[in-house]
């Protein structure tokens, strides 16, 4: 399946970028919430302004945003 058809109703999605802000570590997975969002394992960098953009695509019928790192 090409990576900018939705998985979940075949359309085509957006690519673009999920944007967050973050001065310290970035965008981070973790299973579960933990005190002061330590831990994890970073999945992207913020850039020099603290920005962090993530590759990604969107479904604006489902709403939902597909991630890549
Ligand atoms: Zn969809």
């Amino acid at each position: 399946m090409p990576a900018d058809v939705c998985p979940s109703c075949g359309k085509p999605m957006t690519k673009g970028f999920l944007v967050a802000e973050s001065f310290v570590e970035g965008a981070k997975w973790m299973t579960e919430k933990t005190r002061l969002a330590r831990g994890g394992e970073v999945l992207f960098k913020p850039d020099g302004w603290g920005n962090v953009y993530m590759d990604a695509y969107r479904c604006n019928g489902c709403r939902r945003v597909f991630l890549q790192y």
